[in-house]
């Protein structure tokens, strides 16, 4: 990921840039990943990854159900816990 401000890379986790300090928060809710992840729930898994820019976990999360389902509840846990990232390892926005 690059800084808007300054283009420099920022390491992934980290949402302010060390170069400028500009904060490149991620641009995805909580809210709405919760909702799109409680689809897996009804046949549609793995739609909040794709949402938040996780292609491949996303494209397997969908080919399997959310890996039979099992995927889909740990991703549950982790949004509730404010540790689900996005493709960035950015944690989502509260
Ligand atoms: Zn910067």
């Amino acid at each position: 990921m690059f800084c808007k401000y300054c283009g420099r890379e920022i390491p992934a986790g980290l949402a302010d840039c060390p170069a400028c300090g500009f904060s490149n928060p991620s641009p995805y809710r909580r809210d709405t990943v919760l909702l799109l992840c409680l689809l897996g729930f009804v046949g549609f898994a793995g739609i909040h990854r794709f949402y938040v820019g996780r292609w491949v976990g996303g494209a397997l999360f969908f080919l399997t159900g959310g890996f039979f389902g099992v995927g889909t509840v740990i991703d549950l846990f982790k949004i509730f816990r404010n540790t689900f990232k996005d493709a960035d390892e950015r944690p989502v926005l509260p």
